[in-house]
């Protein structure tokens, strides 16, 4: 059985480099009953990836490229439910991975009462993290200082969500996915609103809904630092469990580059709403994505987290992926995210920040970051 170690350093590599799919083989895998193609093309978190399990169930969204110069790793066939996972570079098997199979509510014939096909308003991410952009516009897209790994509204161009989600749409694919196993927390993320609340009471009132009917459903919510932190207190009053404000890229100069936006909002900013946020949602329930692959040296890279954990507040740590189609991203190096990851595990122990906690949203699922597999490993 593949120990916790290893199967935190594959995954890093795995979420570092993706894993390469000949085309070709996509008709020979669903002649086999497996349906495998390159994921979603937009919307919340990393682009362009499927969930597989490890063996010792350590979930990885993988990127999934048909460019063989983009990763070493090759999918290879699928024997007892496990694809083989061939390392190129080092001619040898790199892990075993199981793909998670996309829920039925997919099909086109499942709808909502007004009408929307399902998978238009809610994804299942992982396993069974049902996950929503409620709100699939952002003020920053709209005048060019987008961030750069984002593709928030590349979903709305081809047609695969709705602008704007609401509570009714919502719980009925909660309903359906449940059915099926796969709705036991959520995610749920927007784009930034122009308006002052930068999006809160769009949320309130789809939490309220939700809650109203689910009142046991563990809800994650992603929102930018707010002027009013008062907002943060009616969020969680609304219904969310866990929160994440996130920085996203730790260096202010890289910040000015790849989140133009975003960078506009002083790093104190974030501390008030982290601070608050912690008083607010409890220990463990306040999480910021952070991203690697901008060239910020490991060891600033970990200067900067350690802030952050200090304060009470799990690093979502990420490398960043490249959004099919547009320029490539850098790559981090998995030999350093390792040493990364290991690190920011060492000091949320030091800290007593505890990821494995989370009550909702992505540091449960940990489908992007290896930080839980890390803290669980050493
Ligand atoms: S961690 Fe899980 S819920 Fe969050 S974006 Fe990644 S797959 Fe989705």
């Amino acid at each position: 059985m593949l120990d916790k170690y290893t199967a935190f350093v594959k995954k890093t590599e795995i979420l570092c480099k993706g894993l390469y799919l000949d085309e070709n083989l996509i008709n020979h895998y669903r002649n086999q009953g497996i349906e495998i193609s390159y994921g979603r093309k937009g919307g919340a978190g990393p682009l362009g990836g499927r969930y597989f399990l490890f063996e010792n169930h350590a979930i990885v969204n993988a990127a999934l490229w048909n460019d063989p110069q983009k990763s070493d790793f090759v999918v290879k066939e699928n024997i007892d439910g496990y694809f083989k996972i061939y390392d190129n570079q080092n001619k040898i098997e790199h892990s075993k991975l199981k793909l998670v199979q996309n829920p039925n509510y997919y099909s086109p014939e499942y709808k909502t009462t007004d009408g929307i096909p399902m998978k238009k308003i809610a994804l299942v991410h992982g396993i069974d993290c049902l996950s929503s952009t409620i709100y699939q516009k952002c003020v920053y897209q709209g005048c060019g200082e987008g961030c750069k790994f984002c593709g928030i509204e590349l979903s709305l161009e081809n047609d695969s969500t709705i602008e704007e989600k609401n509570h009714t749409q919502m719980t009925e694919v909660i309903a359906a996915a449940k059915k099926e196993g796969r709705c036991s927390h959520m995610t749920l993320t927007s784009g930034t609103d122009e308006s002052i609340d930068k999006g809160a009471n769009r949320y309130i009132e789809l939490l309220k809904g939700v809650k109203n009917k689910y009142p046991n459903l563990p809800l994650h919510i992603q929102i930018e630092p707010l002027e009013d932190l008062s907002y943060i207190n009616e969020l969680k009053d609304a219904g969310a469990d866990t929160i994440g404000i996130h920085l996203e890229v730790l260096d202010q100069h890289i910040r000015e580059i790849i989140t133009p936006g975003k960078s506009r909002m002083p790093y104190d900013l974030y501390v008030k709403n982290w601070e608050r946020a912690l008083e607010v949602f409890g220990k463990n329930q306040v999480s910021s994505y952070v991203l690697t692959g901008f060239g910020e040296s490991p060891d600033d890279f970990i200067l900067g987290t350690e802030k952050v954990i200090s304060l009470g507040v799990i690093p979502f740590i990420t490398p960043v992926r490249s959004i099919p189609g547009r320029k490539d991203l850098p790559t981090t190096n998995p030999n350093v995210m390792v040493e990364i990851y290991s690190k920011a595990a060492k000091l949320m122990k030091e800290y007593g920040v505890n990821p494995l906690k989370s009550k909702a949203g992505c540091v449960r699922c940990g489908g992007c970051s290896s930080i839980n597999d890390a803290y669980k490993s050493i």
